[in-house]
């Protein structure tokens, strides 16, 4: 058996933190700047979520879900695709309908059980940078680097709007910060694998800081061991 020295060396870097904060772009790079495999926990959770949206509500039943996720082939591609029983779902996934149901997977335990399983696998299959709300506390909590990233919620609202605008999306500030607080709210109030600070977590207020800022901050974190 693995000493408990030897376990927190786990070579994964968890990254945790509210919605619109910049996570997946900056763990994307960072990965790549450090040659490690990228997780993007959300992604799994969203494509969990396509599928429990196309039951009928009576049939979202716990035992009905855990046959579901059991039965799911979820894959991350390296490019960032992501696919579902072979067929690519990476622009379905990040529909607004999407964000908006995604708690039909996230807040049900015996999916949330299935998708640790998987994340854990990944973290031990290579070096890796999983990113999402439970990966320092729950799927990773031997990670050798623990980073929770949070922003203003003024200053998450105007990168979201700004994201909206570059695709030339309708922008609406009001209900991106509704729906911002609203999904926070429930990250942070599920009974299991909840949004929360690790206790060795280092923080990093990125409000007011470059994209590109953050990343160099997290290489050098990683590179000085
Ligand atoms: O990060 P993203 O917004 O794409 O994640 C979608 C949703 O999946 C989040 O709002 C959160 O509810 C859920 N999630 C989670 N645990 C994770 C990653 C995401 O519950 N590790």
């Amino acid at each position: 058996m693995a000493s408990p020295e030897t376990a927190r060396a786990l070579t994964v870097v968890a990254i945790d933190g509210p919605v619109g904060v910049g996570k997946s772009a900056v763990a994307r790079h960072v990965a790549t700047r450090l040659g490690f495999l990228f997780v993007d926990t959300g992604a799994m959770y969203r494509a969990v979520a396509l599928r429990v949206m196309a039951l009928p509500e009576h049939e979202r039943t716990e035992a009905r879900l855990a046959e579901l996720v059991g039965a799911l082939d979820i894959a991350l591609g390296l490019d960032g695709s992501v696919t579902l029983d072979r067929h690519d779902v990476t622009l379905d996934i990040r529909d607004e309908s999407v964000s908006r149901h995604v708690h039909l997977a996230a807040d049900s335990r015996a999916v949330r059980e299935a998708l640790v399983a998987k994340q854990r696998a990944l973290a031990c299959s290579r070096p890796s940078v999983l990113e999402g709300r439970d990966i320092g506390t729950v799927v990773c909590p031997d990670a050798r680097w623990k980073i929770y990233l949070d922003a203003s919620t003024d200053e998450r609202v105007e990168r979201r709007a700004l994201q909206l605008e570059a695709l030339g999306k309708p922008v609406d500030r009001a209900s991106i910060r509704r729906n911002l607080i609203d999904r926070d709210a429930r990250d942070r109030a599920r009974p299991w694998g909840a949004l929360r600070i690790a206790d060795d977590a280092l923080v990093l207020d990125t409000t007011g800081m470059t994209e590109s800022r953050v990343i160099e901050l997290l290489v050098a974190v990683v590179e000085a061991g």
